[in-house]
């Protein structure tokens, strides 16, 4: 391939490389290479119809758009329209369902009262302080401090234990603001203003995005066998995990992957939600997805559906999901930012560029973000 006629490379189409492709093409008016390790465009965000049943869905676990950020929703629906679904997770402890995030129904149903929610507070303050005092920063004891011992070993510690493979209390707290708790009946999952899913799935927006003829895409093309071959003036979006792009020389970030097995049930509707958490360790899956839930506009077929259960493992970098962070990954996220900086053509972002625990949206922030850097770089530019 002669890659003399791009100024600038994409590599990885999830949604920092997309959206950085789409203003670089739109935007600056600029041909823009789009390399791509995987066989199809859209990253972790990739959907499609499943072929046994027609049920559209998720390939890489089950994508929910939310966002409070205007110019992030203002965007994003340039490229697709959203249908009306709002989403509620179950869990599922010792044979029960129960509501997630914590909220009241989950607390009265866990401890057979019925709280009001001007009782919550202090009943919870008696769950704490008969939980033991001395909390230290760490996923824990920050749920601990905030929920009691027994509501954290019934829907936190044997999910979390699952899904990061690690004790709680070596898991950085801040995951924890991941999962809110309500002190009323709000069954929302999410407390952002704006959310839901793309009415042709999220593959389209991938599509839509990268719709420009000033863009190329190439799949199955693994970067680094390439890089050589670059002239030197090339300006690098790099989407893949930092440590790889080094060739892990300072050593290997930790990160999470998921392993995901599909199969077709024989009944109208498995679970009832598109998404049923496990809470216990004893369960070796963390989540149940049933993606036909999170398209109610669409007509399924009613004699079976689509179930696909969710396991966590490690991974060495080569098929990374969630960076699990913490210091020691941070001291060696900083040396490898250094060694970037050795680079001025090359920027690195993204969820597995940046380590970043992102969600879509602010995934697309920081895209848009630094694409205002790429563009007041470019020559003749000024703004
Ligand atoms: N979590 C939990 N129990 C649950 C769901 C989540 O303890 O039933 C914790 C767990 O540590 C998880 C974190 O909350 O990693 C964030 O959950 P979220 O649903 O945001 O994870 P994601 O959808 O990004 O995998």
């Amino acid at each position: 391939m002669d890659f003399t006629a791009y100024r600038y490379v994409v590599v990885g189409c999830g949604f920092f490389g997309a959206v950085i492709a789409e203003r670089i093409a739109n935007d600056l008016r600029e041909p823009v290479l789009v390399l791509e390790k995987r066989d199809h465009i859209g990253g972790n965000c990739y959907s499609l119809d499943h072929p046994g049943t027609g049920i559209h869905y998720h390939r890489y676990g089950t994508h929910i758009f939310h966002t409070s950020n205007p110019y992030v929703w203002e965007y994003i629906q340039k490229f697709t329209e959203f249908n009306g679904y709002y989403h509620q997770v179950l869990t599922t402890y010792r044979d029960k369902v129960y509501q997630l995030p914590i909220n009241l129904e989950t607390i009265n149903s866990f401890y057979d009262r019925n709280l009001k929610p001007y009782e919550v507070e202090a009943f919870l303050a008696d769950e704490v302080s008969r939980s033991g005092g001395n909390f230290d920063d760490n996923f824990e004891d920050k749920a601990i401090s905030l929920l009691g011992r027994p509501l954290y070993e019934a829907f936190i510690k044997g999910y979390t234990r699952k899904q990061w493979g690690r004790d709680p209390r070596s898991i950085p707290s801040h995951i924890l603001s991941r999962l809110p708790f309500r002190t009323d009946y709000n069954e929302s999952y999410f407390f952002d203003p704006w959310q839901g899913v793309p009415l042709k799935g999220y593959t389209d927006i991938f599509n839509q995005l990268l719709a420009s003829e000033l863009i190329t895409i190439q799949l199955g093309t693994d970067f680094l066998d390439v890089w050589g071959e670059l002239p030197e003036s090339s300006m690098i979006i790099y989407t893949g995990p930092i440590d790889r792009l080094f060739g892990f020389q300072h050593g290997q970030l930790e990160w999470r992957s998921l392993d995901f097995n599909e199969r077709i049930e024989s009944v109208p509707d498995y679970q009832g939600t598109s998404v049923m958490n496990y809470a216990e360790e004893s369960v070796p899956y963390t989540r149940i997805h049933e993606p036909r839930h999170l398209h109610p506009e669409r007509s399924y077929p009613e004699d079976k559906t689509l179930v696909v259960e969710e396991y966590s493992r490690d991974d060495d970098g080569s098929d990374p999901f969630y960076p699990v962070g913490g210091h020691h990954n941070q001291v060696l996220l900083d040396t490898y930012l250094s060694e970037l900086k050795k680079h001025p053509n090359l920027i690195a972002g993204g969820r597995l560029g940046d380590y970043r625990y992102y969600d879509m949206d602010q995934t697309i922030a920081r895209a848009l973000e630094v694409y205002r850097r790429i563009r007041n770089h470019h020559p003749g530019v000024s703004d």
